[in-house]
């Protein structure tokens, strides 16, 4: 079924509005946002400016006194709700998400699971822990250490989960008892402006989720230094994380950052070949490469490498590139021109300094003259460990494979960039897949299969790759902070 997602009665209505505490606010001067697959402009939201920043965090900071002192059951419960009606809003949703982000439907239904998935784990919490009984030094006396909200937590968020992050950060928040304000990136609003609405119209107490659009680097900055902003959580790049974390730390807020990574797969002579060909070809090309977790890199040993190469390549001819709506499509286009760039840009990078491409490279052959900002899946080979295509971050659909002799080679190539967040690695080799478990310097390590990571695990970034860390327990704890108190009890005398 197509949705019209501007329908009166829609979630986005016929005009985008910004959720600024419990108003929906329009402004006379609006951004656009374009669908990738066709360049045109079919939205238009308003740009949200300081103002419109204070109102929202002054209605979150009255709402999140009340919230806080709700029981977690009971925040469980208007939780609850929000996952009926996303539920209740699954496809319509996921057509958002294919409008503006261009990944196809099959994945975009995927990503709407996320958003519950992310939901459930938060309310899971209802029965966590919330504190510790350290001993006292004497008798008569109790010490305890419990959790408390943050208060109110300033969310920014990428393009490429538009949906999944904008969950992944507001369930966790809201069941610790914050408010939250969110500032999804402007290539991706309407995702965020359309789960606002879901969040109201599952009784979620106004004030408690904002959602304000407009430019990164000023609206986001104004954010993130506001004085009634107590946290900060991001997922972007690094250069962004680095602007935020300076600008946090002029208010000494905790920041939690999940940001670039250039994930490696490392295939071993004794690997299951077809398992490692059907992973690395899924890691790489899934939403069109856009995935922090990609498959960024593959390290293939000598004894396989060609066998890899000509398995891969020939799966990558095979890849169905197109409309993201049709069920059919595996890979849609890249977000916008401004990427496309940026990926053509390496691999043009890559081949000047000598990489051979195998496929692809740049738009798909026959589809020059379709609009959109398609790009085909893209092989390099005869590439060397400190070529940029290697070392930095692509984001997109371009694989370079690199042939190596030895373990400690490997190892030390993969652990040679600047990232560290995920590295996935396949042997049938108990002692290798352990070894290298311990050797690899990321935060998350794949043995012998692909995510996506579950809610129950702890995404985190090392090195450039992230502070903090989102999902399960460790990600949960990030929302809150401690309070020790102290009590005498002893009666006294007489
Ligand atoms: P981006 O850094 O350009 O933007 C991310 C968000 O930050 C946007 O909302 C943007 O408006 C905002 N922003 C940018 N500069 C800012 C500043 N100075 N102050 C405040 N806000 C600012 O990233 P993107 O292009 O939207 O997303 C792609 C990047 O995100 C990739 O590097 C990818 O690896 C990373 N990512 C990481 C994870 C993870 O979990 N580690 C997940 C998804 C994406």
């Amino acid at each position: 079924m197509t949705y019209d997602i501007f329908a009166t009665g829609s979630l986005l209505g016929a005009h985008p509005a910004m959720r600024i505490g419990a108003d929906w606010v329009y402004t006379d001067s609006t951004s656009t946002v374009e669908n990738p697959s066709t360049g045109e402009v079919f939205a238009r939201v308003p740009v949200g400016e300081n103002g419109h920043i204070d109102a929202a965090l002054g209605q979150a900071s009255v709402a999140q006194r009340v919230w806080a002192k709700r029981s977690y059951a009971d925040r469980a419960s208007v939780l609850e709700e929000v996952v009926r009606q996303v539920d209740a809003h699954a496809e319509e949703l996921a057509q958002i998400v294919v409008a503006e982000q261009g990944k196809t439907i099959v994945e975009a239904r995927g990503e709407i699971e996320g958003v519950k998935g992310f939901l459930g784990y938060a309310i899971s919490q209802k029965y966590r822990n919330i504190g510790e009984l350290a001993a006292p030094s004497n008798r008569d006396q109790q010490l305890v250490i419990r959790e408390e909200p943050v208060g109110v937590v300033a969310a920014i968020i990428p393009w490429n989960f538009p949906a999944a992050i904008f969950s992944r950060k507001v369930a966790p928040a809201l069941m610790a008892g914050n408010a939250i304000i969110v500032k999804p990136s402007g290539v991706t609003p309407l995702s965020s402006l359309a789960l606002a609405r879901v969040f109201e119209r599952a009784g979620v107490p106004d004030g408690l989720v904002s959602v304000i659009t407009g430019p990164g680097r000023t609206l986001g900055a104004a954010l993130v230094e506001h004085p009634l902003v107590s946290m900060v959580t991001v997922t972007g790049s690094t250069r962004a994380g680095q602007e935020i974390l300076a600008g946090a730390a002029k208010k000494v807020i905790p920041v939690s950052l999940e940001l670039g990574g250039k994930a490696p797969v490392i295939v071993f002579d004794d690997a299951d070949l077809d398992l490692a060909v059907d992973h690395a070809f899924e890691a790489r090309f899934m939403n069109c490469g856009q995935v922090c977790t990609c498959n960024e890199r593959t390290y293939v040993q000598r004894g396989v490498y060609d066998e890899f190469v000509a398995k891969f390549v020939e799966r990558t001819r095979n890849l169905v590139v197109g409309d993201p709506t049709d069920e059919g499509t595996q890979m849609g286009p890249k977000v916008s021109q401004e990427e496309w760039q940026k990926v053509k840009e390496h691999v043009d990078r890559a081949v000047a300094s000598g990489a051979t491409l195998e496929f692809g490279g740049g738009t798909p052959a026959g589809m020059e003259d379709s609009p959109g900002y398609w790009f085909a899946p893209t092989v390099l080979t005869n590439v060397t460990n400190d070529m940029d295509i290697v070392q930095q971050e692509v984001f997109g659909p371009v694989l370079p494979i690199i042939v190596f002799d030895e373990y400690e080679q490997v190892i030390e190539w993969a652990n040679s960039t600047v990232y560290g967040l995920t590295a996935h690695v396949y042997t049938t080799d108990i002692r290798t897949a352990m070894s290298a478990t311990d050797d690899l310097e990321f935060g998350e390590v794949y043995i012998n299969r692909i995510g996506p990571e579950e809610v129950q695990g702890f995404h985190a970034g090392w090195k450039m790759s992230g502070l903090g860390g989102d999902d399960g327990i460790h990600g949960f704890e990030r929302y809150t902070r401690r309070k020790t108190i102290y009590t005498e009890y002893a009666r006294r005398a007489g």
